[in-house]
């Protein structure tokens, strides 16, 4: 299906994949705490099908990443241990934040960066082609229609912003005593629970 894709797309689906590799893991560190003992887990179906229904998202699923779980029919990519999907997830889920996460976050600044963060993919889509985003686009406008150099330059740009809240978070105490906690376990993710 995606073999014909030319080697200045994948590139592109390469550094994508990096800015979401990174922003997930920084998410899910913050959030571990609340996520991994929620009752009320805010994973809802209808945003794991827009993995399914993105032409983008499927192709960073199955061109850059490997790995990952089975998509079930009734649940989507959540499993009893959060969510299965290594990449190529909708923007919406690194979106949201609840109220648990937002209240156990210490201060205005911290939560200003977090804020940021949570927003850097859907901003590397954004106005892929024209007002629309990456992740509505067809295989015909990602084949034919965007200009690949823009939308780079666009990821390269949310990249940098990445290191920038990254180094911001990590001048709080919470974010380094949470990292020295989980920095061992490689298999935590934004939606976990027991
Ligand atoms: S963000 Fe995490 S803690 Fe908040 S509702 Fe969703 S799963 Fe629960
Ligand atoms: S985080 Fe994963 S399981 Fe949850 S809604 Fe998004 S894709 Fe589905």
């Amino acid at each position: 299906m995606f073999s014909e894709f030319p080697p200045s797309l994948l590139m592109t689906a390469s550094q994508y994949q990096l800015l979401e590799h990174k922003t997930r893991r920084l998410i899910s560190l913050v959030c571990f705490p609340s996520c991994s003992t929620c009752k009320t887990v805010c994973c809802n179906k209808a945003f794991c099908e827009e993995s399914i229904n993105s032409y983008w998202l499927s192709f960073i699923r199955h061109v850059v990443s490997c790995g990952g779980g089975q998509y079930d029919e009734v649940n989507g990519w959540l499993s009893p241990h959060g969510c299965q999907l290594p990449a190529g997830r909708p923007p919406v889920c690194y979106e949201f934040i609840c109220n648990k996460i937002l209240t156990a976050v210490s201060s205005k600044p911290f939560w200003d960066c977090f804020k940021s963060l949570t927003m850097l993919l859907t901003y590397a889509g954004e106005k892929a082609l024209g007002n629309e985003h990456l992740i509505t686009l067809s295989r015909r406008q990602i084949h034919t229609k965007i200009k690949l150099a823009k939308l780079e330059k666009r990821i390269v740009k949310a990249i940098d912003l990445y290191h920038e809240y990254e180094k911001t978070l990590f001048l709080f105490d919470e974010i380094n005593l949470l990292y020295n906690g989980l920095r061992h376990d490689t298999g935590f993710t934004l939606v976990t629970h027991k």
